[in-house]
Parts: C-alpha cells; structure tokens; sequence
C-alpha cells in the first residue's frame, strides 16, 4: 500500500504496514502492539488533510474506517447521533439533512471522516462543527483508557482542539453530535452564501437548499472532491487565516478582509495575503500548482512529488512574508516531509 492511494493529494510513499481498523477492536489491538513493540504509527482517516513525503513511510499507518451510528431522539432536546468515526463525514451530512435534522448543512461536501472533524475543529461558510458537538469518545494512548470529553473539554478554537494540541495522544473513536429538527437552516453569516440563496445575512433559508448552494459553491471552487476536477486533488486550503493582534492590524491595508476572533486578537484572509503577494491561480511549480479556482488550494496538477508541493508552499510563504511580514503556517499536516 502507497500513501498516495490512501490521500486525496495522491501523494506519498510506500507504506512499510497497512492496518483498516474496521472495528473498535482491531484499532484497539493496533495501539497496544506499537506501544509494546515502541513503533511509530500514525493514524489516519480520509487523508484529506495530509500532505505525505515521497521516501518509504517505516511505521505503521491504522486508518480508522469503523461504521455505524445511533439516534437518540427527544422532541425538547433534539437528536443526538453518536457516529463512528470511520464514518464518511459527507454522508452522515446528507444523512442528516435528508432526516430532517439542521445544523451540519454548511459542512456540507467536506471530505473526509468524522473521527477527524473535531480534530481541526472543521468549518465552512460560517459554521464550525463544535457549535454541534455534544462529546467526544478517544482512547488515550498515554493513559491507556477511554476517555469521553464533553463539547467544552474538547479545547475547540479556530481550526485547533485539544486532539490537535496533543498530537499523537488520542485516537477518536466516536462522536456525538446535537441536531434539532427542523426545515429551516442554521442562520446564514457568510456574505457569498446569503447572496446566492437570495436572503439577507442572518437570515435562514430550507436546509436541503443551503445544502445544494454549498456544494455548487464548492464545486465552482474546485473544493469538492472529484475525479475529473484536478483543482480537487488537494488538501483544500492548504494555509491557515492567521490571527494577528491589533496593533500588527494597523500597519496592515484597511482592504485586508479581518474578522474578530477574541482577546483584541484579529483572524485576516490567508487568501487575500496570497493573492496580494503576486501568487496567482493556476501559477506551477513542476508537477505541483496553485488551484486555478482558488488560491489557497496547493494541488497535484501531474504527478507532483511531496517535495514539489512544499517547495510550492515555501515559495508562498517566502512572498507574504516579504511583502506583508506576515508568517503563513500550515493547515495541512504534513508526514514525512518539511517545508523548509
Ligand atoms: C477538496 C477539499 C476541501 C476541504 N474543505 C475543507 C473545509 O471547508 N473545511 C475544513 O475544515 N477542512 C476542509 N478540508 C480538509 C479536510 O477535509 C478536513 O480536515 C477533514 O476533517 C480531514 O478528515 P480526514 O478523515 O481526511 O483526516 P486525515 O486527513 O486522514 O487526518 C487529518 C488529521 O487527523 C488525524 N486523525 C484522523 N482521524 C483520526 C481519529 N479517528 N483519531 C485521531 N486522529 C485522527 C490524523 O492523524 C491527522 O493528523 C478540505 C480538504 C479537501 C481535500
């Protein structure tokens, strides 16, 4: 088995030992034997968020792929769904919108598995997962128990969680999710979807409508997986918005798009700083090259290697650095290679 089968980028290389983790057993199994055998492991679910060096990977690689969920429905409280986490994330969306339930509709066409959205805390067009998430079940592989953290336990912040902050210590096994009933969407925040659907920011709309807008809006971006569109052959956004303090703020243009984001601290669109450094659509590197739709999609146009993507990304970074002092860190985790 290669990594680039097993990653959405189709990059990466040999991998030394292959375990699907189909069932809590398997997985469970899988961790002990690396702790007493001290071999490196590194646990995976879609490989949407990964960029993987090209070398043979000398460890194992446990794809979390277990399935299976359960409804508990009060008509006060809501439904709460507990889903595996090798459960697709995408069809658990649909699963719940065509249910009837709302919440998850802007999270619509992210690739991947749910074992991994609370891991970055995963969010689109002005909704963030943990605003739906009652608890989370994991192993911790340092204490060699179960553990279940509530929603506030869980440490979410802006694309991070304690999961994210620890790497390595907790392999997610399921998660609950907090949905109501109802026809009508989550209100709508995000300018381009409120346009599209036609209402006013704030405002909501049908659920199975703002579910069909976001997945038009992604495919237009080259953010829903396909075969065909090699623009989707990423790791969707492959930077992070960076928070910045006020005063950095004041030094910075007044077009910069900015949004509050807690303790006079301010998040400012990774896009917008590209954009305005001169690293243009469609622009390559070897095999590598920026998304032709969107800028901050690094993607696999023909056959790029590893290297070639983070040289790609070096050379972003360098330019927003050089022009707005501005440092760009990684969204995607990267395994077995280094921008530098
Ligand atoms: C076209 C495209 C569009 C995207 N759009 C968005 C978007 O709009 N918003 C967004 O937030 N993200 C987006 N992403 C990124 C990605 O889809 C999400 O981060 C997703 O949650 C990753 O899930 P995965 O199962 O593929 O995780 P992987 O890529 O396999 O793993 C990601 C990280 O999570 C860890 N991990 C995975 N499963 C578990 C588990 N069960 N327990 C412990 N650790 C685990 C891995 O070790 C790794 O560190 C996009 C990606 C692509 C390719």
């Amino acid at each position: 088995m290669r990594f680039s089968d097993l990653t959405t980028f189709r990059i990466g290389g040999e991998i030394r030992r292959f375990i699907d983790g189909t069932s809590e057993e398997i997985i469970l199994q899988a961790l002990t034997d690396s702790q007493v055998d001290s071999e490196s492991i590194e646990v995976i679910g879609g490989g949407s968020n990964l960029l993987v060096g090209d070398a043979e990977f000398d460890g194992t690689v446990l794809r979390i792929s277990t399935s299976g969920s359960q409804l508990d429905y009060d008509p006060c409280s809501g439904g709460m769904i507990t889903v595996a986490a090798g459960v697709e994330w995408e069809a658990f969306v649909a699963q719940s919108v065509t249910s009837g339930f709302s919440g998850l509709e802007t999270l619509s066409g992210i690739p991947g598995r749910v074992g991994a959205a609370p891991i970055q805390n995963i969010g689109a067009y002005g909704q963030e997962v943990c605003n739906v998430i009652a608890r989370v079940r994991a192993w911790d592989r340092q204490e060699r128990e179960q553990r279940t953290f509530t929603a506030s336990e869980c440490g979410f912040g802006y694309r991070t969680s304690l999961f994210k902050e620890e790497p390595r210590r907790y392999v997610i096994l399921d998660v609950t999710f907090q949905l109501k009933k109802g026809e009508l969407s989550i209100p709508i925040t995000y300018p381009e979807l409120a346009r599209e659907l036609g209402i006013n920011e704030g405002e909501r709309a049908l659920v199975a409508q703002v579910r069909e807008r976001v997945l038009a809006i992604r495919k237009r971006k080259g953010m829903l997986l396909s075969e065909s569109d090699r623009d989707s052959w990423s790791a969707g956004s492959f930077f992070i918005n960076p928070s910045i303090s006020a005063e950095t703020l004041v030094q910075l243009p007044t077009d910069l798009p900015r949004w509050p984001s807690g303790e006079g601290t301010y998040k400012i669109s990774a896009a917008w700083l590209l954009e305005h450094s001169g690293v243009v659509k469609g622009q390559r590197l070897g095999g590598a090259g920026i998304s032709t739709k969107h800028v901050l999609a690094l993607t696999n146009v023909d056959r790029a290697s590893a290297r070639e993507v983070c040289d790609l990304a070096r050379a972003c970074q360098i330019e927003v650095q050089s022009k707005f002092g501005i440092s760009l860190e990684p969204e995607v985790r990267l395994i077995n290679c280094a921008l530098a």
